[in-house]
């Protein structure tokens, strides 16, 4: 029986999470709609990023660890099919200092998950990338394989090749649905109503604007800078493969080598402010330059002086611990919500794609650490 103008699924939010969603719902030869508000990674969405890193060291946390080994995988089939270069294996370094107890756990898992991998010891370091500023670093640990996605061009490939496999798009802002049991339909804001069998909300942070009442104290938005310093000129020490992407977590700062002739780009981990993703500014603050300045000068001695050639403005979606929220909606039970990214989720876009197509269409078992019952209101930050 035809469905007339009613689709299997509507995707709502065309970020890495949704992207993906749309992309395995057809693939599994489903009739989908992937309305965003302004676009497929805009410069808005946490997914907009120029880059973004891949790395499957989670300390202990064997989830997201499998969870990055399958993704990572994805994402290079998927690459290699659509013949882009969004990928860039610049291998992933975590620095420990005194306490090195997240890269030990790391290597563990690493070596049940069968993650290749290399420790360093200070004096290797040291003579492996004599560019880096290695006081109070006492040990590295280097996944060989790992490295970085070009975000936001790798969202639009993702959307793009959605719509060659049958999904629609459109730009349309959808209002926070309403009712009890299998709702029919949701609204755009211009009053036109999209009718499907199910409705995935994977809103990024404004899954707190959309759902005030449930979510609007479970996502915390916060502000996050990223700078990117020019490199002197003729002076490849800091791209790959000289330097690889780095984490040094008692820092509370990482950062990439200089790709695609971008700089090399800084960014600071620790929660910013709360702010609201349509309306907060999109520039870096003097504070914020500062901090990444001071940050360079000691990490990295030889760009003392550095000027930042670009700057950007995003926002993590923060669950109260980092646990994504993949999850029905306590009254409509084919309403989705698919966020809580956390500052970790877009490597994972594949993955979860996948996991939400088989929560919807196999009926498959929801993992606990993503349910709405598991989302607390008090941010304390567990997953790294
Ligand atoms: C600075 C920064 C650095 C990060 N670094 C990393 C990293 O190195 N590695 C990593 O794996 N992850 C990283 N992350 C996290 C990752 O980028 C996010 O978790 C991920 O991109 C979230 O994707 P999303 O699809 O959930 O949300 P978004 O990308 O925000 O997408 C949500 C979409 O929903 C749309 N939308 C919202 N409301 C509506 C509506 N009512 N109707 C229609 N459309 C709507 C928006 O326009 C938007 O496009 C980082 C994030 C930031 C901000």
């Amino acid at each position: 029986m035809s469905k007339g103008n009613r689709y299997d699924a509507a995707v709502i939010g065309a970020g890495v999470f949704g992207a993906w969603t749309a992309w395995h719902l057809a693939r599994r030869g489903k009739r989908v709609l992937l309305a965003d508000a302004y676009g497929p990674g805009n410069a808005r969405a946490s997914s907009a990023g120029e880059s973004r890193i891949i790395r499957m060291g989670y300390g202990a946390d064997e989830l997201y660890t499998r969870w990055a080994v399958m993704s990572l995988a994805r994402w290079k089939e998927f690459f290699a099919a659509a013949g882009e270069r969004l990928f860039y294996g610049t291998g992933v370094l975590w620095l420990a200092g005194k306490d090195d107890s997240r890269v030990r756990h790391a290597a563990e898992v690493f070596a049940r998950c069968g993650v290749v991998f290399e420790e360093l010891s200070t004096k290797e370091l040291e003579k492996r990338y004599p560019q880096i500023g290695l006081q109070g670093i006492m040990k590295g640990l280097l996944e060989l394989h790992s490295g970085v996605l070009m975000a936001r061009r790798a969202v639009a490939a993702v959307a793009e090749d959605a719509q060659r496999l049958g999904v629609e798009y459109r730009v349309a802002q959808i209002a926070e649905p309403r009712g009890a049991g299998a709702i029919s339909a949701v609204t755009t804001n211009s009053g036109e109503r999209i009718k499907a069998d199910a409705f995935v909300f994977a809103c990024g942070a404004w899954l707190a604007k959309l759902f005030p009442e449930i979510l609007g104290a479970r996502i915390f938005p916060s502000r996050q800078e990223v700078f990117f310093f020019g490199v002197p000129p003729g002076d490849t020490r800091f791209a790959p493969p000289a330097l690889p992407t780095w984490l040094f977590q008692e820092d509370e700062i990482y950062g990439m080598p200089d790709l695609e002739s971008r700089g090399l780009k800084i960014a600071v981990d620790r929660h910013g402010e709360r702010v609201d993703p349509d309306t907060q500014s999109r520039l870096a603050s003097a504070e914020g330059a500062e901090e990444a300045r001071r940050f360079v000068e000691q990490r990295f001695p030889a760009l003392r002086g550095a000027p930042i050639v670009e700057t950007r403005v995003c926002q993590y979606e923060n669950t109260w611990n980092g646990d994504f929220l993949i999850d029905r909606h306590p009254e409509m039970e084919n309403v989705w919500f698919v966020g809580g990214g956390s500052g970790h989720g877009f490597k994972h876009g594949p993955t979860v794609g996948e996991y939400v197509t088989a929560r919807i269409l196999d009926g498959a078992d929801g993992e606990k650490r993503f349910s709405l019952a598991s989302k607390e209101t008090v941010q304390k930050r567990a997953v790294f």
